[in-house]
């Protein structure tokens, strides 16, 4: 099956419901009309000369025309490029080269920044890009309206010739730990992936899920979008980007029954002064997943906020992204401390990463997955397909988990972020979770610096709730004593307005050791 064969099923069965909102503008699809618009940028691609398997990128911010062209470039057999947002011109020119994109779909600005202008400058470097398309402007309106007069004909035909296990997406990881790699993603790998995601949280046609995460990663087009459209659901843009307000509202005003985001997403929405203004009641589920959901906010999610059935999904752009989730019948204990079991068909294991071997239950080591889910390889990157995947299938995630006797993991952090203090392993995850008790503690990030005498030390930055004021490295010293061994205890302590993050809303500690290590000299 590919994307284009289960979005005919659902238009089929569900095609006067609700298929897509964008609060910005308020302009509303139902499955018919959003299948119709598909079709017409679909032929309007062909039309350009795109053909199956071309590189056709995607870069703007959450708006319709994102879903437009991820389900049209679907249809077809082109390979959407997913670019970030915030990417500037070189990033933007790394890949438009690395991916090989011949046709690129853009805003023209957004937030200030010249996305047209900085096509141009890359454009200069890269002759193979031929058509630029801009939302919202004339070459977009053109695209549509030479699709809407093609022969539709023609789309069938081309659909014929695809298979499920051909690319169909290039997403870029997030770049938490280094330079974004290139993950491409078969129809197979993300339509199944969307598709488990909403049977676990039970998605029907009568499920409106708010999608404030962006759509060029994983967490939007796959288990927002693609769990949606699979489902008969409602996909709901509340902005552009993330805004903890309009989310709020959107969630709100579309009596929306699923909520997504990253842990951080969550922390801002529920710190809003006028947070019990807004009414929730139709919030049942929804998901956070991207890092490491804190159990206190998971609490208040459910407690707050009302969605009874959230759920917690680990995963990796590589792995289509989800591997593990929490099902609404877990105890609340597992639903709020795990990342839950394997998905449906998918394979989980935890080896050692020095031997490779499997560890017993209980004991820490990385976290393996194997499965339908698997990426094609980082694409043009053999090299770096082959350290990821091994000859037996598994994708190496470069995790530490800890699996349970009933299979349950518990994700401990990331390789690299492990502290070793005077030999002893220190997990920030661990020092977080704890200094989240601080009852002034709104959100913290632990990681090592250098350290001569013990090789590191362990650091935190901390982000005060409301007025509280700033806790000094001897407050945390002292709220520690006698609860925390005393290696974990944080060296240095700094308060921060917001730490480093990438798009996808994540903390880049990376970017957060290199402060770190500048400040102490
Ligand atoms: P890069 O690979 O470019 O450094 P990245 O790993 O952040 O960036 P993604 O593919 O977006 O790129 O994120 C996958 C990673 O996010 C996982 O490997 C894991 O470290 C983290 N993660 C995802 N979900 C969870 C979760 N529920 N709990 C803890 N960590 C999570
Ligand atoms: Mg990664």
């Amino acid at each position: 099956t590919t994307i284009g064969d289960d979005l005919a099923a659902t238009v089929a069965a569900h095609g006067d419901r609700e298929a897509l909102v964008e609060c910005a503008s308020g302009r509303r699809w139902t499955y018919a009309e959003l299948a119709a618009d598909i079709d017409a940028v679909a032929l309007g691609l062909l039309g350009l000369g795109v053909r199956p398997g071309d590189r056709v990128g995607v870069w703007a911010p959450n708006c319709a025309e994102w879903v437009l062209t991820q389900y049209a470039t679907a249809r077809i057999g082109a390979v959407l490029v997913t670019v970030n947002p915030a990417y500037r011109t070189h990033e933007l020119s790394f890949v438009i080269g690395q991916s090989g994109m011949r046709t690129i779909i853009a805003a023209s600005s957004f937030k200030g920044a010249d996305y047209a202008a900085m096509i141009d400058q890359a454009r200069a470097e890269h002759p193979a890009l031929v058509d630029v398309v801009l939302i919202g402007e004339p070459s977009w309106d053109a695209l549509v309206t030479s699709g809407r007069a093609a022969d539709a004909a023609v789309l069938d035909d081309v659909a014929g010739g695809l298979s499920g296990n051909d690319p169909i997406n290039i997403q870029y990881t997030s770049g938490t730990t280094g330079f974004p790699k290139g993950a491409t993603l078969s129809h197979r790998n993300i339509l199944n992936n969307g598709w488990f995601v909403g049977e676990l949280i039970d998605y029907t046609q009568h499920d409106r899920i708010c999608i404030p995460v962006p759509f060029y990663h994983c967490f939007g087009m796959v288990m927002g979008n693609l769990a949606a459209t699979s489902h008969g659901a409602t996909m709901v843009i509340p902005a552009p980007a993330f805004d903890p307000v309009a989310t709020l509202r959107a969630a709100a005003d579309e009596q929306c029954t699923s909520l997504y985001g990253v842990p951080t997403m969550f922390i801002a929405m529920l710190d809003q002064p006028d947070f019990a203004s807004y009414d929730l009641t139709h919030l049942r589920t929804g998901i956070m997943a991207g890092s490491p959901c804190p159990i206190e906010t998971m609490k208040q999610v459910i407690d707050r906020m009302g969605a009874e059935d959230v759920s917690i999904c680990y995963g990796m752009t590589e792995t289509s992204p989800v591997s593990t989730q929490t099902r609404t019948d877990d105890s609340l204990d597992r639903r709020v401390s795990t990342v839950g079991r394997a998905g449906p068909h998918v394979e989980i294991q935890v080896i050692d990463p020095i031997t490779g071997e499997p560890v017993p239950r209980g004991v820490p080591g990385e976290l393996c997955t194997r499965g339908y889910l698997v990426m094609l390889g980082y694409w043009d990157q053999p090299d770096r397909t082959a350290e990821a995947i091994d000859a037996d299938g598994w994708m190496h995630t470069g995790d530490l988990a800890v699996m349970d006797d009933d299979g349950y993991v518990s994700i401990t952090g990331r390789i690299k972020d492990v502290v070793i203090r005077g030999g002893e392993n220190i997990y920030p995850r661990e020092v977080e979770e704890f200094l989240m008790g601080h009852p002034d503690v709104l959100d913290v990030q632990v990681f090592g610096v250098p350290d001569e005498r013990y090789g590191e030390e362990v650091m935190a930055w901390i982000r005060m709730r409301g007025d509280a004021a700033p806790l000094a490295v001897d407050d945390v010293r002292e709220f520690c004593r006698g609860r925390l061994a005393h290696y974990k205890v944080p060296r240095y302590v700094q308060v921060v307005d917001e730490f480093p993050m990438t798009v996808t809303g994540k903390v880049r500690k990376v970017e957060m050791r290199e402060t770190a290590q500048r400040m102490l000299g």
